[in-house]
């Protein structure tokens, strides 16, 4: 029987197993995490678990789910390293090392947050949201602070920057570039984030460096910025993530940021596939590979995979979408927005919401709403299927959006 194994412990790897087990795999499946936790929603834990003193595990399965579907959990293991020859994995489990046979193995192994070089994850003072674990760390360290300093203005910065304002904590974001969330949204939606955070009390401090931080005995106490010291009671780097490839490079699959693989996610090796957060992959609207860090893309390559392994090969052409919350401004984005696009704004029928619709001729690329969920849905279902609404129709909010 085939043995299929799954490293990994988080959206994709368990999505895949659920995929698997709804289309009758033939074969056993191992899911192998070094989280000791039950795969769980990453997404609350910059939201709502940081200010939750009642928050528990935001399960995606319970456990029940693993051991109907007959899936094999080893949690609290860690893949050390793929023998590729042998077709083994090194593990470091609980009750020491071990070996593991495979017969296909998926890579699921994610992202991890970038360190800040002079404060590795665990100095005393520095905070990194990545799991649950660091999550319950900051909850606890924000319940006692006053004083809070956020390094970098993107997604998940601006989120803790927002919770911890609910909490009424006094928050300054620096961001080194000119406008919040650069790279990844149009100059609108940053101003209207910026005007939010602001609007709500957060100091935003747009293109500053921050030259380092202030130690004392071991622990940051604040941030230097242009000679200044800014002292902090909780500093929170949130200076992006960088995809686990080490496993991977390792064993010689090719990787460049980002587990290479091909339309079918699979790797260089064609006994491993590799999903999620970790690859780059290509996609029939990109020139280059993507790598991607949302839970869609994590949850639709799953899905793909699942259908490959079960004989229903696919190339994987996903339209991405993606959520932040941000206080009060839920922000969605489905296509990836691109300068050089006709860009169409569209205020929401209610409230102070909008979308913004970037076009490239007539083809619609990208949707980028704040607070307008309505809108922003009719156009997903529009971009999914192909389709793109006239631009006329768009920016006249008193007519629905449909196709041209
Ligand atoms: C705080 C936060 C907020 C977010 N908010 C949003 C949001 O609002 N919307 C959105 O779309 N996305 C959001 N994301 C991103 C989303 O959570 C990720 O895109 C998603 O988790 C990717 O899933 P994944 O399974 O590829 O990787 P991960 O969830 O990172 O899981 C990888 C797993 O593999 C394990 N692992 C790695 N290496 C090994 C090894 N060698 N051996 C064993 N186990 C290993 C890791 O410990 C981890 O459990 C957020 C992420 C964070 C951290």
């Amino acid at each position: 029987m085939t043995r299929l194994v799954i490293v990994g412990g988080g959206h994709a790897a368990s999505q895949l197993a659920a995929s698997l087990a709804e289309k009758r795999f033939p074969g056993q499946v191992a899911l192998i995490s070094d989280e000791v936790h039950l795969p769980y929603h990453r997404p609350p834990l910059s939201k709502t678990l940081i200010k939750d003193p009642e928050a528990v595990l935001p399960e995606l399965r319970g456990a029940a789910f693993y051991e109907q579907a007959g899936i094999e959990l080893r949690l609290g293991t860690r893949v050390q390293g793929i023998d590729r020859a042998r077709k083994v994995l090194r593990l470091v489990a609980p009750d020491g090392p071990r070996e593991l046979a495979y017969d296909h193995l998926v890579l699921a192994t994610g992202a991890k947050a970038r360190e800040l070089p002079q404060a590795p994850v665990g100095t005393p003072g520095v905070h990194y949201l990545r799991t649950y674990d660091q999550a319950q760390a900051l909850r606890d360290a924000l319940a006692q602070a006053r004083r809070i300093v956020v390094l970098g203005g993107g997604f998940i910065g601006l989120e803790i920057a927002a919770t911890a304002r609910q909490l009424g904590k006094e928050v300054t974001v620096f961001e080194a570039m000119p406008r919040l969330l650069a790279r990844s949204v149009s100059p609108a939606v940053s101003d209207f984030l910026l005007a939010t955070h602001r609007g709500a009390g957060v100091d935003i401090r747009l293109g500053t460096m921050v030259d380092g931080l202030q130690m004392a005995q071991g622990r940051a106490t604040g941030v230097l910025v242009g000679g200044v010291s800014v002292p902090a009671d909780v500093i929170i780097a949130g200076i992006g993530a960088t995809p686990n490839v080490d496993l991977a490079r390792d064993a010689g699959l090719a990787c460049d940021d980002g587990i290479v693989v091909d339309a079918t996610l699979a790797t260089t090796d064609p006994d491993i596939s590799a999903i999620g957060d970790c690859v780059a992959f290509p996609h029939p609207d990109w020139p280059q590979r993507l790598r991607l860090e949302s839970v869609q893309n994590a949850n639709d390559q799953a899905k793909a995979l699942a259908a490959r392994l079960c004989g229903e090969p696919q190339p994987y052409a996903a339209v991405p979408w993606f959520w932040s919350d941000q206080g009060e401004a839920r922000l969605q984005i489905t296509g990836l927005w691109r300068p050089g696009c006709e860009s169409v704004l569209r205020p929401a029928s209610r409230g102070n919401g909008f979308s913004v619709l970037h076009y490239e001729g007539t083809r619609l690329r990208a949707i980028e709403s704040v607070n307008s969920p309505v809108d922003h849905m009719a156009a997903r279902r529009l971009m999914q299927s192909g389709q793109s609404p006239d631009k006329a129709v768009v920016g006249d909010p008193a007519r629905p959006i449909q196709a041209a």
